[in-house]
C-alpha cells in the first residue's frame, strides 16, 4: 500500500493522508487518490513545508 505521511521529526508529527477523507485543510476533496494531490503538499497538522512521501 503506498502511503503519504508527514515526516517532520522534530514536531513528531505523524499526520498520514487518508484518500478517502481527503485533506480540506489543503482544499483536497475526499476520494483524492494518493497520485492526485498537488506536489508540495503541505502537512495540515504541523504546517511542515517539506513533507515527504513513502511507501508502505
Ligand atoms: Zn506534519
Amino acid at each position: 500500500m503506498v502511503a503519504m505521511r508527514c515526516q517532520n521529526d522534530y514536531a513528531l508529527c505523524s499526520y498520514k493522508y487518508d484518500p478517502d477523507k481527503g485533506d480540506p485543510e489543503n482544499h483536497i476533496p475526499p476520494g483524492t487518490l494518493l497520485k492526485e494531490v498537488p506536489a508540495g503538499w503541505i502537512c495540515p497538522r504541523c504546517r511542515a513545508e517539506e513533507v515527504k512521501t513513502a511507501e508502505e
